[in-house]
């Protein structure tokens, strides 16, 4: 009795669970005489173990259990005399058995007492065993079984512990690895890169992107884009160095720490084989896809940039991938840096001067190419006074479609521009007032109502009104709520424009489609016409093809009387430009039409030519 409670003290007080074994299998071998003692848990596989920590009496490890202590199972206690199946040690376990002159020493057990424990889901045996002694008596048996809570009592505190060790390990493990990938995580990386600069190293970090993930998401399903981003990490993992850190940041972000590189030839090597391996085809849901990817490098030597800053100039490197035309590589320098932090200054201050109203309009005329009249004017909006511009159009118009602020702005634009329209209406009566619009407006529902309960308060005509819509935009003209706003507006006689016409990727199909009357071919074509004779052969493409949908045309951005001349003599129908009419204030424009009349030269050189 006193050994039992002895054993039940060092239950509570011990804290390493070999210990308490050992100690419980003390307490029985001050009562029973045996060789060897153990408790066995039967594993999942089938397997005996022993639920000793290490011990170095603990030789019944992994006895297969088959045929062995079937009688002593369920509940029933029993002896064992013919131990021969437990002989069938792995030998690895025997060779551990030596005695003094180093000869393996196989134990011959003659006899063994086993109790099969119950009240456990797992299996669990009790055994003492007697190399000496044929057979155990009765009164020994039931010395064992008193032990049997005890014994329980220690595999269920170690299964406990167990358990413990394998939930903090498992916590450990997310807490540095993404589950999804098996990947180090943003938590990893980030330490990694803090070791790495107190260590003083040198590296070279990787920003990867999946292009166009949100598609295959979308079209494949969530499982589908998982299977992805596995492979892509794996495929990654493999054609980085052993040295090297591949990393999922989050979402279909990875990034890749490369230490000591030996030159940055070394890292655009790498970024090729990177985009090599990402490029290669896989399948999902029995397509054939060809993922590609987006990579922003930061390569310096530089060692006083703060850890931050240096992950956000890998990411700033990634975004000019993007721009680019993404399945590439950039490498980050110090210009990219200044345009985020430009973006970011707008971004911020955006809100409030709409709010402010810090906005102005100005209006650059377009004249016909025969009698060089002002048949249109586009408005253009600009942000800051007329002597201080705060930020350029073509710099915050992108960043208010992103944040949606256009929505907001563009009808502050209207409001102002219908306005201004009646101060001068014997001027403009004969002419189209041509409006910017985002595709983010027209994507809201209540765009066309709105805009054209605006105009009926100005008491305009529609039919005076011209909207230009971005060739891009109009190729992504699928949304139904965008296709009914267009409707409602041509079927009150507003006008439509394709602008910026060439530089995006729409085809003659979306042209065929679209209600527009008008196509603007853009700057960047006519900036090359006087010196290519391609661009010129693809200027008179465009105009023929325009003429035979009955689209009339304006060319962009003319600036030189050479570039007019043959625009002119390719038939264009209207031009804008420096050469003729800088964007102004209403008041300006105004008194230079009022005063107009087509600089003599021009109209002699035009006369010349036609
Ligand atoms: P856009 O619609 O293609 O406008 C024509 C741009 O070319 C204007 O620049 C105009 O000032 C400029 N431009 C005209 N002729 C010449 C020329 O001979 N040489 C040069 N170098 N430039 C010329 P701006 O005003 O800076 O506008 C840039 C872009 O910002 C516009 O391109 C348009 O996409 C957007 N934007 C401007 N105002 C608005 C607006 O009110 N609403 C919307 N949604 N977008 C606007
Ligand atoms: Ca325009
Ligand atoms: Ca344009």
């Amino acid at each position: 009795m006193e050994t039992l409670v002895e054993g039940l003290q060092v239950l509570n007080d011990s804290q390493m669970v070999g210990d308490m074994y050992r100690q419980i299998l003390d307490c029985l071998n001050r009562l029973i005489e045996f060789d060897y003692a153990t408790i066995l848990v039967e594993n999942d596989d089938g397997y005996l173990t022993s639920a000793f920590a290490s011990d170095t009496r603990s030789t019944f490890n992994r006895v297969p259990i088959e045929g062995v202590f079937e009688r002593g199972l369920n509940g029933r206690a029993a002896t064992l005399t013919n131990l021969s199946v437990l002989q069938e040690w792995p030998e690895s376990q025997i060779d551990k058995e030596t005695d003094d002159s180093g000869v393996s020493k196989r134990p011959t057990l003659k006899s063994a007492l086993i109790i099969s424990l119950p009240a456990l889901s797992n299996r669990m045996l009790l055994i003492c065993a007697s190399e000496k002694l044929a057979k155990f008596k009765r009164k020994e048996l039931d010395l064992l079984k008193s032990f049997a809570p005890l014994a329980v009592q220690a595999v269920r505190r170690s299964q406990e512990m167990a358990q413990l060790n394998y939930l903090a390990t498992t916590l450990e493990h997310q807490a540095h690895f993404d589950l999804l990938t098996g990947l180090p995580n943003r938590n990893y990386y980030e330490r990694k890169l803090q070791d790495l600069d107190e260590a003083n190293e040198i590296y070279s970090i990787l920003f990867i992107d999946l292009d166009n993930f949100k598609t295959i998401n979308d079209t494949f399903g969530h499982a589908a884009g998982d299977i992805l981003l596995s492979e892509i990490g794996f495929r990654m993992s493999a054609v980085v160095g052993d040295s090297d850190t591949v990393a999922r940041m989050g979402g279909d972000e990875f990034s890749l720490i490369i230490q000591s590189p030996r030159s940055s030839q070394s890292v655009e090597i790498l970024c090729i084989q990177l985009l090599e391996a990402i490029r290669e085809p896989l399948y999902l849901r029995n397509s054939r896809i060809i993922p590609t990817a987006s990579i922003g490098v930061l390569h310096t030597n530089e060692k006083n940039i703060p850890r931050q800053q240096k992950m956000l100039r890998a990411d700033i490197a990634m975004y000019g991938a993007k721009t680019q035309g993404r399945n590439c590589y950039c490498f980050f320098n110090k210009k990219m840096e200044s345009r985020v932090q430009t973006e970011f200054d707008i971004e911020s201050k955006l809100p409030f001067a709409i709010k402010q109203q810090q906005f102005h309009l100005v209006y650059q005329p377009i004249f016909d190419s025969k009698a060089f009249e002002c048949r249109r004017l586009e408005v253009l909006v600009r942000w800051g006074s007329d002597q201080e511009a705060t930020h350029s159009p073509g710099n915050f118009i992108p960043i208010a479609e992103k944040t949606g602020a256009i929505v907001e702005l563009g009808d502050w634009i209207l409001q102002q521009s219908l306005e201004e329209l009646g101060s001068w209406l014997g001027l403009t009566k004969n002419n189209i007032l041509c409006l910017n619009l985002s595709q983010v407006q027209l994507q809201r529902t209540d765009y066309s109502d709105r805009f054209l309960s605006q105009v009926e308060s100005a008491s305009v005509d529609c039919r005076q009104l011209e909207l230009e819509l971005s060739e891009n935009f109009i190729a992504e003209c699928i949304d139904e709520t965008l296709s009914d706003n267009l409707r409602k507006l041509k079927n009150h006689g507003v006008r439509f424009a394709f602008d910026d016409f060439g530089t995006g990727k729409s085809s003659l199909l979306h042209i065929q489609k679209f209600p527009g009357t008008c196509l603007k071919i853009d700057k960047t074509f006519i900036d090359n016409i006087a010196k290519s004779d391609n661009q010129r052969r693809l200027i008179a493409g465009m105009i023929d093809f325009s003429h035979h949908l009955e689209l009339d045309v304006v060319a962009e951005g003319v600036e030189t009387e050479e570039q007019l001349n043959i625009l002119c003599n390719l038939g264009t129908d209207y031009i804008q430009g420096y050469i003729l009419a800088k964007p102004a204030r209403a008041e300006e424009t105004l008194k230079l039409l009022e005063q107009w009349h087509c600089p003599d030269h021009l109209n002699y050189r035009h006369a010349v030519a036609s």
